[in-house]
């Protein structure tokens, strides 16, 4: 038997058994937190769980690769999987239910022909290198608030265009869902904490510490009184030229429009993407 500690994770594959068990517990009078995930967790994931606990009663958690936000050239095949091992830290969380879904239960009949369109947000940064992949992330999304109609969802920094997307997407749909940021969780040396850093060898594991050093230099400049974004853009952009690391964007953005400032004030964002290997990551950091 489990120890009583242990909270018991209720693990369900369908639309019908998630819409059962929200009810009892609206039923209850108890509030829903959903954390939508792509699985293979890792301890960013699970702070957010760790934030769901605090705002609701119960706390839901989605595990579901989502075809619709993948490029014909992306890593949807081998993105990494592992069922077992993600309900065992669920339930080490006190995740309340974990809702996996097949693709066929998300998307019956393939695409979906109506799907939600982001706007200026999705232009610039992932939006130009991954088109399309926010129309599958918001829509995914939306159809899980439509599942789950959670009165709070917890997503991560981590992926601040996405989270600030669907900050979007909940206001201007009236989707009536409270939409939570929660900060980047990071392994001891300063890499963000993803799943895909699972692809990386261990050179390249070294070499991925190029994004977040550039973060930080762009960050101590900033605190040493640059204010210039290009400057700042500079640092960022200087610390990715290291062999193996090919760049993708660095960015000083606005922290709600994401255009592009002049004059970096604080709360402005440093965003930044580099390929090392065949593996894209992607980290970000808010000025203070
Ligand atoms: P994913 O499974 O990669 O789609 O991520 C699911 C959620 O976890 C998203 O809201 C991410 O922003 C968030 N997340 C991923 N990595 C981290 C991290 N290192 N720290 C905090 N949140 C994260």
């Amino acid at each position: 038997m489990a120890p009583a500690t242990l909270a018991q994770t209720r693990l369900v594959h369908t639309i019908p058994e998630v819409r059962g068990a929200v009810r009892e517990v609206r039923q209850g009078g108890g509030s829903v937190a959903l954390v939508p995930t792509m699985g293979y967790l890792h301890e960013g994931h699970l702070s957010l769980v760790d934030r769901a606990r605090e705002l609701a009663d119960w706390v839901a958690m989605s595990i579901f690769v989502n075809p619709m936000q993948f490029g014909p050239a992306e890593d949807l095949a081998r993105y990494p999987r592992d069922l077992e091992r993600d309900l065992e830290m669920a339930r080490g969380r006190g995740v309340d239910l974990v809702f996996a879904p097949r693709v066929d239960e998300m998307y019956p009949h393939g695409e979906p022909q109506v799907s939600v369109v982001p706007g200026a947000l999705a232009e610039r940064m992932e939006g130009a290198i991954r088109p399309g992949h926010f129309r599958g992330v918001l829509t995914v999304v939306a159809k899980l608030f439509g599942i789950f109609h959670p009165d709070v969802a917890v997503f991560g920094q981590k992926d601040f265009q996405q989270a600030a997307l669907i900050r979007r997407m909940a206001l201007d749909l009236d989707q009536g869902v409270r939409v939570e940021v929660a900060p980047i969780v990071r392994e001891p040396d300063g890499l963000a904490m993803s799943s895909r850093n699972v692809y990386l060898s261990a050179e390249e594991r070294e070499r991925a510490r190029a994004l977040s050093r550039g973060l930080e230099r762009s960050r101590a400049l900033f605190a040493a009184g640059e204010r210039d974004a290009e400057a700042l853009r500079a640092a960022l952009w200087n610390a990715l030229s290291v062999p193996g690391v090919e760049p993708g964007y660095a960015e000083v953005v606005d922290a709600l429009t994401l255009e592009p400032v002049r004059r970096a004030a604080p709360g402005a964002v440093l965003l930044v993407a580099a390929r090392v290997g065949r593996t894209r990551l992607i980290d970000n950091a808010v000025l203070p």
